[in-house]
């Protein structure tokens, strides 16, 4: 096992990271900005290391600081957590040449899935049901209008180098396509530096499932059920539950069974998660994530098992400390993600919290590196908690999570916690009737 790890990251998730260290008796080391210097991760940690001034790019994106980093620390290992490196091939690559062990997937795996059109070649010849569209990518707009043709509309143009929600247009008829697949196309050349893009049916009332996978590296993987994750602002999760309020055990199952089958047969190592939509009973895939992501705690909740302790795990050679059938699904679990954000639009809110105090109690879980007196940076990203509870059944999770908003305060900045108090009143999200357009829809009417 590791002695030390290094982790390239900050708030929340860095946190998240520490405390499994922690409990596996692993020293752990915070790299963090000139603007991150009071930040909780770098107190938190057993060390820290300035690598760069505010600007991501020069410090938490920066792949020959963050090497040294570890070099004069000593530590063995990276974990990545979500965003920054955490899906950089070219930063994989550069930790093996240098001896330090990635907490994630294979370089080559984070290639093969980080380009969308060989993701989903690779994902339709492991057998798993993608969404119909074009072969490839699509160069111009009359072969768009073929494949639009074929496939029937709405369709959406996504960038192959997609991520993040951005380079995707929808267009609706024949007439929208020339100016959707242009913006796409601009749009994707702008954010990723590609322009390629391909075309997907656009499902009208889908909602977003996606299936926790974990493999060791040898050909064994186990799936850890789905997540819905269908509410969402401008395709960016916003509340996240498990298990999915319409899925079946025997469609679990199924569906859970294809992806493990799949990891297990390209030997994928760590966490992952295959991304679908679901509409009527069919399951079409979008995309892999090879990381943690944000959301894993309600996975967490409702399997009682630490996915990070077994990303460490298995990077340090050792084997899964569960297979498929010690896994069990104990009762419901939903995840909130909170901003410091204004309503109604959203903006960004950073700066001091005067006031902070956490919910707690039974069945509560606050992952947050906010504390009394912190400036919150305008430089990252504006997620500055997620409050994850669990209980018995749904009911009782929705009734816990209204209690435990209740009795946070973040106070001094502007945050996103209002938006669930309401959407708690709601009966689509009491009933769980909601799709992938829910949100947007009743965004759009509640602050008309
Ligand atoms: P990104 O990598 O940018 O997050 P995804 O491919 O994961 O892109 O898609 C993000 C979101 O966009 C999905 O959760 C869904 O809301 C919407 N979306 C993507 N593809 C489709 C589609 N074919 N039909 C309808 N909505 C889609």
């Amino acid at each position: 096992m590791f002695e030390k790890i290094l982790i390239a990251n900050r708030g929340e998730i860095a946190l998240r990271v520490i405390r499994a260290a922690r409990e596996m008796g692993i020293k752990s080391v915070a790299v963090h900005s000139t603007a991150d210097s009071d930040a909780m991760h770098v107190r938190m940690a057993d060390e820290s290391v300035c690598i760069g001034p505010p600007s991501s790019s020069q410090s938490y994106l920066s792949i020959p600081a963050i090497i040294s980093a570890c070099e004069i620390t000593g530590a063995e290992a990276i974990h990545p957590g979500y965003g920054f490196l955490s899906e950089n091939a070219s930063f994989v690559q550069a930790l093996e040449d240098h001896d330090i062990a990635f907490i994630g997937p294979t370089a080559e795996h984070i290639r093969i899935m980080g380009d969308k059109i060989t993701a989903k070649d690779t994902m339709k010849r492991l057998g798993v049901p993608c969404v119909p569209g074009s072969d490839g990518g699509v160069p111009t707009v009359e072969d768009a209008k073929v494949v639009a043709a074929e496939i029937g509309y709405p369709v959406i143009i996504k960038a192959t180098a997609g991520g993040g929600g951005r380079g995707m247009k929808v267009a609706k008829t024949e007439a929208d396509l020339e100016v959707a697949f242009r913006t796409a196309r601009s749009e994707s050349k702008a954010a990723f530096g590609n322009d390629e893009v391909y075309i997907e049916k656009y499902l009208q009332r889908p909602r977003h499932i996606e299936i926790q996978v974990f493999g060791d590296g040898k050909g064994n993987a186990v799936h850890l059920g789905e997540r819905d994750c269908s509410l969402q602002r401008r395709h960016q999760k916003v509340f996240e539950e498990a298990p999915g309020p319409v899925i079946t055990p025997e469609l679990r199952a199924q569906i859970g069974k294809t992806c493990a089958e799949a990891v297990a047969a390209i030997n994928y190592i760590g966490a992952g998660t295959i991304e679908f939509l679901y509409e009527d009973g069919e399951f079409y895939f979008i995309e892999m994530n090879t990381r943690l992501q944000v959301e894993h705690p309600v996975t967490e909740a409702i399997f009682g098992v630490d996915l990070v302790r077994e990303q460490i795990r298995v990077a340090a050679g050792l084997p899964m400390s569960f297979g498929q059938d010690d896994l069990t699904i104990n009762g419901h679990a939903i995840e909130v993600r909170i901003n410091a954000e204004r309503l109604p639009n959203f903006a960004p809110c950073p700066g001091r919290v005067n006031v902070f105090h956490a919910p707690g109690g039974l069945g509560v879980r606050m992952d947050s590196a906010l504390y009394a007196g912190y400036a919150i940076p305008p430089y990252y990203d504006s997620l500055i908690g997620k409050l994850i509870v669990h209980g018995r059944d749904r009911p009782e999770a929705l009734a816990r999570l209204k209690r435990a908003l209740g009795e946070l305060i973040v106070d001094g900045v502007d945050t996103t916690v209002p938006l669930f108090h309401a959407l708690l009143e709601e009966p689509d999200i009491l009933n769980g009737d909601y799709s992938i357009h829910w949100l947007e829809k009743w965004l759009a009417e509640a602050f008309a």
